[in-house]
């Protein structure tokens, strides 16, 4: 594979590639450069139809299987990612734009997860529980809840699937993958990934389309045990309901609105560099972004200051020139998006640090921007920007600023900086949200749990408990004859 190449991308239904069957297909272009590279082919009704029957007949086939081959036949699609990763990111970082490091890296840790997800397969222990009567065994098991269709988004073309098709799989289900139409050719090359392993037909099927009509098709149907999502709170909410409404068991990752903490006592330069980091990655199109940075007010100056240089130093550019560290955002909609929430926060007394702009007129450039003093009431500081803006404000105490990390309806991720013991072990326990990370970044590793509360969604895609999600749990009770 050559990294300028792109490929078209198309469908994968019962263990082929095909187009969509009324023949439309969708144009992707590089958000770097605004052209269009390719295209997608794009599902109608009978694609999803043939899909459903397909991850039906997948559901039987993978469960003929048992946990300890279906997890080598997982490792060994973990093994080809890795032997294929620079080639992938490649295309990921044209469809995307996030720089080639990123993308590559982003290609390594899925086969992480996958290698994670196939040891899980083998610990879905039941349990014995002691009988009342002599004679008599109670006992559960833990048994795949049915084929799964999983709805992701263009952020992170490839790790929003892997998080979810290696807990299906390694669970005994069969799924049907609604990749993002914007960055369709990585999350293709994940599928061939396992299909080249030698998973069966039908275990893991690849559609794209017009995501509402694919959700609104998919979700109700039978086959259909159980659904993922990982997008925008207003979107999960009515996946969620329609969820609720068929009875189908869901998980959602939802956005957040994370707020960074940096207290007097902190190491403020670790603190300066960990968090613009964070912050920057992937142009700041990331849930567990740091977005409202709450420093104390004795070093509010010095912080703001450093952070400011660091965002002004950021290599802006195409992600496939050397050296770029922050790439274009991935869809040019979010350019007036954030270019309306950073005027309202100026319109609201916000001062402007550095940044506010789109850069220049091809592509979808724009600069790390850094707002300070910003009002509660400006809507930078209640809606996730999902973009390079960093707004800061200043605290005084412990419980003041726990007060504003908790102000908003959001709880995915939170970030802390502090030299004491005893405010880290406060802040772990008292931020409202599903994920704190103190004086470092150690977020979303596989072994760890990711997910968040209250409008952040619910349930965990890492850790041991993320598989739960995809399992039942069957009692059985047996007496002797
Ligand atoms: P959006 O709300 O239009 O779409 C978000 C994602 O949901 C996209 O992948 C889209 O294809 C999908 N989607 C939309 N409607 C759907 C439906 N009815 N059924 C199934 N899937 C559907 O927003 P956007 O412009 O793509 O992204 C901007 C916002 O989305 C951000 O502000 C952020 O809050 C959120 N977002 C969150 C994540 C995340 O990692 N949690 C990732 C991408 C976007």
């Amino acid at each position: 594979m050559v990294q300028n190449s792109y490929p078209d991308t198309q469908l994968f239904i019962d263990g082929e590639w095909r187009s969509g069957a009324e023949g439309k297909a969708i144009p992707v272009s590089d958000p770097a450069t605004g052209e269009v590279i390719g295209q997608v082919a794009h599902a109608t009704n009978p694609d999803l139809d043939a899909a459903l029957a397909a991850v039906d007949r997948g559901f039987k086939a993978w469960n003929e299987i048992s946990a300890f081959e279906r997890g080598k036949l997982m490792r060994k699609a973990a093994q080809l990612l890795r032997e294929r990763a620079d080639g992938i990111a490649g295309i990921m970082t044209r469809e995307q734009g996030k720089p080639l490091a990123e993308s590559k890296g982003e290609v390594m840790a899925a086969a992480d997860v996958i290698d994670w997800f196939a040891e899980e397969a083998r610990r879905t222990y039941g349990q014995i529980i002691p009988g009342r009567v002599p004679g008599v065994m109670q006992m559960t098991v833990k048994l795949p809840v049915g084929p799964v269709a999983a709805f992701t988004p263009w952020n992170f073309p490839i790790n929003q699937i892997v998080r979810k098709l290696s807990a299906a799989l390694a669970a005994g289900c069969s799924i049907i993958v609604k990749a993002p139409e914007e960055t369709p050719a990585s999350p293709a090359e994940l599928i061939r990934a396992f299909a080249d392993a030698g998973v069966p037909a039908g275990v893991v099927n690849l559609v794209y389309g017009v995501p509402a009509e694919i959700s609104e098709y998919l979700i109700p149907h039978p086959v259909i045990r159980k659904i993922s999502f990982t997008g925008s709170t207003p979107v999960g909410k009515h996946l969620a309901a329609l969820a609720g409404a068929h009875m189908k068991r869901a998980t959602m990752e939802l956005g957040g609105h994370a707020p960074a903490i940096i207290f007097e006592d902190a190491n403020l330069e670790k603190a300066v560099k960990v968090l613009a980091g964070s912050k920057f990655r992937n142009a700041g199109q990331v849930c567990v972004s740091p977005t409202r940075f709450l420093v104390q007010e004795r070093v509010y100056g010095d912080v703001l200051d450093a952070f400011t240089a660091a965002a002004k130093a950021i290599k802006v550019g195409n992600g496939v020139e050397e050296g770029t560290q922050m790439g274009p955002l991935a869809n040019e909609r979010r350019i007036p998006a954030l270019e309306s929430l950073i005027q309202d926060a100026l319109d609201h007394g916000a001062e402007l640090k550095t940044g506010g702009r789109r850069i220049g007129n091809k592509g979808n450039f724009f600069e790390p921007t850094v707002l300070s003093n910003v009002p509660r009431e400006a809507r930078i500081m209640n809606e996730e920007p999902f973009g390079p803006v960093a707004v800061f404000n200043p605290f005084s105490t412990l419980d003041e600023v726990v007060e504003e990390a908790n102000r908003l309806p959001f709880g995915l991720a939170s970030y802390a900086f502090t030299g004491s013991a005893e405010t880290a072990q406060a802040l772990g326990l008292r931020i409202e949200a599903g994920m704190t990370t103190i004086n470092h970044n150690g977020l979303a590793l596989p072994e760890v749990p990711f997910g968040g509360i209250k409008d952040s969604g619910y349930g965990t895609e890492g850790g041991s408990e993320a598989i739960e999600a995809y399992l039942v749990t069957k009692f059985v009770s047996q007496a002797g004859a």
